[in-house]
């Protein structure tokens, strides 16, 4: 069998279209591709490799709780999930976790206990949910409808209805659209697919205010900015405003499929047996890793450290841009970071990445305009130095082409 980019276009479903490149093989914050070539990896799997590839803690973890009990379903509860979700418990403002498998699920969870909390405390008609435009909140219809961008939820029939969507940061627009019909507003602290765009801690603080006013939850999506990668656990802590539901994902996992929903125990309450579930949500070789990489990344050196490489990239990036003058900006925090294009290179953040891989360095775009980076949290700094020398490069090559 030639198992090449080829095979993917005879046997795979076409809603991806991935390089030709296939990895075989990470260590760290290194790929290697099936001819050996070694890549940086700036990508981290789109920000979920939180501890790079094959971390000795998160390989032990999972082999010792494949050697021991793999699946028992939420007929049973197991003891990595409740493990875990006392230590999210202990790290967070929440008091109660709901595992699922993905951030949609996560979402989808948030989404259906929001709602289901405000048909029992308020009865019928408060049941608006407020999002913002270039929000994404994943693919399930309810949170692909949540999401800010209408082209991801159109043309798979009637959409979840009562979803409105304002510009992010815009305290006034919010004031003017929420009210006591409000079920919830859902944000990312700091949008990641939508352009690595931070919510200010004005608009953060002003949505907090005016849920408050309005008996509205506050749902934080931290799919993207938990976990450690903005240097804190998890981002709202940074901004200093707690949300009634967060959830979980992606780096949480380390790489292993894993979402959470944290919420306090009254929300939670709206939750009764049977009101919502998943099969293997909370399942054991999940929570065995993500129990291990919260153990790792819950402590000062490795959230300290994640400040000090958003340093190094940022001094770097500026570096690149002094020679090339093709950022306008470079935004985010901690390592989940935007390189914001000049209005010459619009359009073209996808010229940028193929030029990146070309040069054997994985970075992602939010966009079209933004290349994105979400290393590893550990990722060494000789491997950042490395890979911003062959952004570099690529960089050059694009600005030669297009003169
Ligand atoms: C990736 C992402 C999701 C979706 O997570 P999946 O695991 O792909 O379902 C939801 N919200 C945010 C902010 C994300 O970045």
């Amino acid at each position: 069998m030639n198992v090449n980019r080829d095979l993917f276009d005879d046997v795979m479903v076409p809603n991806y279209n991935p390089s030709s490149a296939i990895p075989v093989k990470g260590r760290g914050s290194r790929l290697w591709d099936q001819a050996g070539n070694e890549y940086i990896d700036f990508a981290g799997g789109i920000a979920v490799n939180a501890l790079g590839h094959c971390h000795p803690a998160l390989v032990d973890a999972l082999t010792q709780q494949g050697q021991t009990l793999w699946h028992v379903s939420n007929v049973l509860t197991n003891e990595p999930a409740l493990r875990l979700a006392k230590k999210l418990v202990d790290a967070t403002f929440a008091e109660k976790v709901f595992f699922s498998n993905s951030g949609a699920e996560a979402n989808e969870a948030a989404l259906k206990l929001a709602r289901r909390y405000a048909a029992n405390q308020f009865g019928t008609g408060k049941d608006q949910i407020i999002a913002f435009k270039q929000g994404f909140h994943g693919r399930t219809f309810f949170t692909v409808t949540v999401g800010g961008q209408a082209s991801y939820s159109d043309g798979f029939g009637p959409k979840p209805e009562r979803i409105e969507h304002l510009d992010f940061n815009d305290i006034a627009g919010l004031e003017a659209l929420i009210s006591d019909n409000t079920c919830a507003v859902m944000m990312e602290p700091l949008q990641g697919e939508g352009g690595v765009i931070p919510a200010t801690p004005e608009f953060a603080q002003a949505v907090r205010a005016l849920c408050d006013k309005h008996q509205a939850l506050l749902i934080f999506d931290e799919v993207q900015s938990g976990a450690g990668r903005t240097g804190d656990l998890f981002a709202y802590m940074g901004l200093g405003v707690t949300p009634d539901i967060l959830t979980s994902a992606k780096s949480i996992g380390g790489g292993f499929p894993i979402g959470a929903m944290l919420t306090t125990t009254e929300i939670a309450a709206h939750f009764k047996v049977g009101t919502h579930g998943s099969t293997y949500g909370g399942n054991p070789l999940g929570c065995a890793v993500a129990e291990a990489l919260l153990d790792i990344v819950n402590s000062p050196e490795i959230l300290q450290g994640v400040k000090q490489k958003e340093q190094l990239f940022r001094v770097g990036l500026e570096k690149i841009n002094q020679t090339y003058q093709c950022f306008s900006e470079i935004r985010g925090k901690g390592l989940l970071l935007g390189a914001v294009l000049t209005p010459t290179y619009h359009g073209r953040a996808g010229e940028f990445y193929a030029a990146a891989l070309n040069e054997h360095l994985m970075c992602l775009v939010a966009g079209a305009n933004v290349l994105r980076f979400a290393p590893s949290l550990i990722i060494p700094d000789e491997d950042i130095e490395l890979g911003l020398a062959r952004l570099a490069k690529a960089i050059d090559k694009v600005l030669c082409q297009s003169t």
